[in-house]
């Protein structure tokens, strides 16, 4: 690449079309850290004092969440859940987490669903008929809220970023899914039992968090999940990139237009009552949540 950087004039290591720049590696760590710290000032997602506890599978973009929230001053564990969405993959999954975590001399929390809950992703699936990222995301969300609640953590932070969301959002105004959209915000307060939710990447797209990651020198997993082939949110998300390389911008505009002028038409369509689980105390609008309820059912099917 000939280009220079933006900032420095010095030799550019890559360039973001998107926001009209090069950067060299210095300023794009900075530019990087910048994003974030706007993210979070801008949505109110944190301040320093805060424990946060990150979700972390071994990927690129919850590896660079862990290491930009250190580096900017958060007192930041790690939360790995071992889902066994595949033998191979769930143990490369756990070695990447362990070895970042272990060379940094960072606190990691490891989850086993096997041990701790006696079922698998892909036994899940099988028990339940479920979409399996469907039932995969409603575990990932309800053993990460549950131990940030028992462990007292501030917030939960989760590695999403401008492509997650965007393709989120895409799936929801398809749908025209008010309840989906008035809850799809970069930050979900924390009340009624349940910790603070945030995602101080989401005004960084896929290909920047993969280039920080690399950057940075942190050794992720590449690999894809093996069971995420022919996933929704994948076809979206082909779709968002296909108008992104005619009108760069475009992704960030889509998604940042519906924070800015969208939601708060919004507010207000998912408005229910809630109360404690029967079974595992977490906040519910029904009897019984709807984890416990899964579980019971995946029980059943051994019966
Ligand atoms: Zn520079
Ligand atoms: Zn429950």
């Amino acid at each position: 690449m000939t280009a220079k950087c933006t900032r420095c004039r010095d030799k550019a290591v890559i360039e973001l079309r998107r926001h009209n720049a090069a950067f060299c590696k210095p300023c794009f760590l900075h530019f990087f850290r910048e994003q974030v710290k706007r993210a979070i000032d801008k949505e109110d997602m944190l301040s320093p004092p805060d424990r946060v506890l990150v979700a972390v599978s071994g990927g690129k973009d919850s590896l660079a969440l862990w290491d930009v929230l250190v580096e900017l001053g958060y007192d930041a564990t790690g939360y790995h859940i071992v889902l066994w969405t595949g033998e191979d993959y769930a143990s490369d999954s756990l070695a990447h987490t362990q070895a970042f975590a272990d060379e940094r001399g960072l606190k990691l929390i490891v989850h086993d669903l096997k041990e701790e809950r006696d079922f698998t992703i892909p036994e899940l699936r099988k028990a339940t008929g479920r979409s399996t990222c469907g039932g995969c995301g409603l575990v990932k969300r309800h053993e990460i809220s549950k131990a940030a609640a028992d462990l007292g953590f501030d917030a939960v932070a989760i590695g999403h970023n401008l492509d997650d969301e965007a393709a989120v959002l895409l799936g929801n105004v398809l749908r025209w899914d008010a309840q989906y959209l008035s809850r799809q915000s970069p930050v979900l307060a924390g009340d009624d039992g349940f910790v603070k939710k945030v995602k101080p990447l989401y005004r960084l797209t896929e290909r920047e968090t993969a280039a920080y990651a690399f950057l940075r020198g942190i050794d992720y997993q590449v690999e894809e999940c093996p069971l995420v082939a022919g996933n929704t949110q994948l076809r979206y998300k082909a779709v968002l990139d296909a108008i992104e390389r005619t009108s760069p911008g475009a992704k960030a505009a889509f998604y940042q237009g519906f924070l800015d002028h969208g939601r708060e038409h919004f507010e207000g369509s998912d408005h229910v009552e809630l109360r404690a689980c029967a079974s595992c105390g977490m906040p519910t609008p029904n009897e019984v949540c709807s984890f416990c309820r899964m579980v019971e059912q995946v029980d059943k099917s051994r019966a």
